[in-house]
């Protein structure tokens, strides 16, 4: 925002004041990053999802930003606010990646295509939540605010329950300083994000964790990656069918869940379907 809308929205001194606060303690923060960009390119993102930011030559320490940005952003005078939250949101991003303490790799994601992509959605959410939690701590607006990340967070991770579920979000929100490492671990693997920001209780113990089913994680009966589990079955199921399970699988509990086709197979199988 600069001060002329400041002006228009606000005209009381204070809060001019503070305004003006504001942009000097952002510029500080971020001269010694933009002292060390080469060149920052702005590109035509084809989609929503091809938007957002690149460091090229990172290593070589002539770092240049690719920023990729739909070109409606710019049709509308009234969404560059938007436009500025869109951009200071994707610098961060780039920031980290010049950032030898959050120390950026192009990793490997292992697993197949949609654990993949799965591992990748919760690692970009997590990240933007880092970025956006830091702009908050600065009062500087970001692309989305906090409770609207929540939400976000809470639909990737609903399984967990409601009470860790709040706590390990807050830890990620009031979070220091993470690296790159960290996100991609927390993004692969539940008790890494759990033991990282909450602990234990009688309410919620190591073995709670265990029971839950994170979308791309494998059924314990066929192996495959499992997008629609069936957390309990014994809940909805017959006894016969949870009996059939038990004959291949002695060690399986009804808590351990299964993927909605073993489920139908096993179904068959009793004939209770
Ligand atoms: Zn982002
Ligand atoms: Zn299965």
């Amino acid at each position: 925002m600069n001060a002329e809308e400041a002006s228009l929205e606000d005209d009381t001194p204070a809060s001019n004041i503070e305004e003006v606060e504001r942009h000097v303690e952002y510029e500080d923060e971020g001269r010694q990053f933009e002292e060390k960009i080469k060149e920052i390119m702005v590109k035509r993102a084809i989609n929503k999802v091809d938007e957002g930011s690149n460091v090229l030559n990172r290593v070589s320490g002539l770092p240049v930003i690719e920023m990729r940005v739909l070109a409606s952003r710019f049709a509308n005078p009234e969404e560059h606010e938007e436009l500025e939250a869109f951009l200071i949101h994707e610098f961060m991003h780039a920031r980290d990646m010049m950032d030898p303490e959050f120390d950026y790799e192009d990793a490997f994601i292992p697993g197949n295509p949609s654990v993949k992509n799965l591992i990748t959605a919760r690692f970009r959410l997590l990240w933007n939540i880092y970025v956006d939690a830091r702009l908050a701590k600065k009062k500087i607006k970001s692309v989305m605010p906090k409770e609207a990340r929540y939400r976000e967070f809470d639909n990737y991770y609903r399984k967990i329950p409601e009470e860790q579920r709040r706590g390990i979000f807050e830890g990620l929100w009031n979070t220091e300083s993470v690296t790159h490492e960290e996100l991609l671990s927390m993004a692969t693997d539940l008790e890494t994000l759990i033991s990282k920001y909450i602990d234990y209780t009688e309410d919620f113990t190591p073995e709670d964790q265990e029971y839950i089913h994170l979308q791309g994680s494998p059924c314990p009966l066929c192996k495959f990656p499992t997008y629609n589990w069936v957390d309990d079955p014994a809940s909805v199921c017959d006894e016969m069918v949870i009996e059939a399970i038990q004959i291949d699988f002695p060690d399986w509990e009804s808590k351990d869940g299964a993927c909605d086709r073993c489920i139908e197979v096993y179904e068959l199988r009793a004939g209770t379907s």
